[in-house]
């Protein structure tokens, strides 16, 4: 349930809902959006069933939300949330461009990354020190070394660095070097490391789990929620489906979808949504014609010899021409979103 307080309500009266409600014992999260506050009620809200709260003074309306996520939810947030990292903003209605290695190799290997990844536009540098990998025998990631070298290219370049944590046991170390903790998809429900990098307060990168379904996916930007951090965001990068000519079938119908049920923006990864770096351009631009508000693609000076996820990591070139062309789609989403009435 959410209470919707008037414009100009006053300090004392949301105080007094607020009370109210910590009287059951439940607890609150408070909206102060551009118009009015929205008080988001957690817990078992059925005892307060009883409770009129339309006759307080200063409450407008109260909503009841029917869905498991709530602080998730356009309900209890109507304005988009804009995610602020260190001044490069992802949700403010531009196209924040994220690119880089699926694994870091070296430093030499980083270092070019970034000027091709700059040289394209992008202001995020990805790149994996702890790799997720099918098989317990392929590479694993340089871990801590990689993680430096990560952070070295970044600040050369003037960059901000996103790269994965998979355990809450190298959660310290990884935030120490990232500038955004990327959840990778098959981490999507693990529900004690969601609580973890919630508790950091930093952005969280919510890669779409395997077989992910859009309410299970919301939930788990829940748990980040629920520790008081807002600072998510979703990434797209496909689904398993019975199709097995990509690497993943591409939902591209999700990036509307989750802009009409959260206000946390997402941003599409067409490089592990195909697998196919000859695919991976058109696809990024989709992402951006469906309202993305950012991209995230694989890129490697050399992909037939990448240490992972060759196939689908776009060269310099390939990559250069791909961000002409998401330029171009960038422009027209501009006056697109003039026309839009839906
Ligand atoms: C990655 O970003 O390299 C990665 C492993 O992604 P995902 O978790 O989406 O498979
Ligand atoms: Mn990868």
């Amino acid at each position: 349930m959410i209470v919707i307080m008037k414009p100009g309500a006053t300090k004392e009266q949301i105080t007094a809902i607020v009370n109210r409600v910590k009287k059951e014992g439940l607890d609150v999260q408070l909206n102060d959006g551009k118009e009015q506050v929205v008080i988001g009620l957690l817990g078992d809200t059925t005892k307060l069933l009883d409770v009129a709260f339309n006759s307080y003074e200063g409450v407008e309306n109260t909503v009841k939300i029917t869905h498991s996520y709530k602080l998730t939810s356009r309900e209890f947030h109507p304005d988009n949330t804009v995610v602020d990292i260190n001044g490069v903003k992802i949700g403010d209605g531009s196209m924040t461009m994220m690119a880089g290695p699926c694994s870091i190799e070296g430093l030499d290997q980083i270092m070019e990354c970034a000027r091709m990844a700059k040289a394209g536009g992008a202001t995020i540098l990805r790149g994996g020190a702890f790799k997720p990998r099918t098989s317990p025998y392929a590479f694993q990631g340089l871990e801590e070394e990689g993680l430096k070298y990560i952070r070295q290219a970044a600040d050369k370049f003037e960059m901000q660095v996103i790269t994965e944590v998979m355990d809450e046991a190298n959660l310290d170390l990884v935030a120490e070097y990232s500038d955004i903790l990327q959840i990778g998809a098959r981490n999507m429900q693990n529900f004690k490391l969601l609580q973890a990098v919630g508790k950091t307060g930093m952005p969280v990168a919510l890669k779409r789990g395997i077989s992910g379904t859009i309410d299970e996916w919301l939930n788990a930007a829940e748990y980040i929620a629920a520790q008081g951090n807002f600072n998510v965001i979703f990434v797209e990068r496909g689904i398993r489906t019975y199709e097995t000519a990509t690497r993943n079938t591409l939902d591209l119908s999700a990036v509307p979808l989750i802009k009409k049920l959260s206000h946390f923006p997402i941003i599409v990864d067409p490089s592990h949504g195909v697998g196919i770096w000859d695919l991976v351009p058109a696809m990024a631009v989709a992402g951006v014609a469906a309202g993305a508000d950012g991209l995230i693609v694989e890129i490697h000076p050399d992909p037939a010899n990448a240490w992972s996820d060759g196939p689908q990591s776009l060269n310099e070139k390939t990559y250069l021409n791909m961000m002409e062309q998401v330029h171009i789609m960038e422009n027209a989403m501009q006056e697109i979103n003039k026309i839009k009435t839906v």
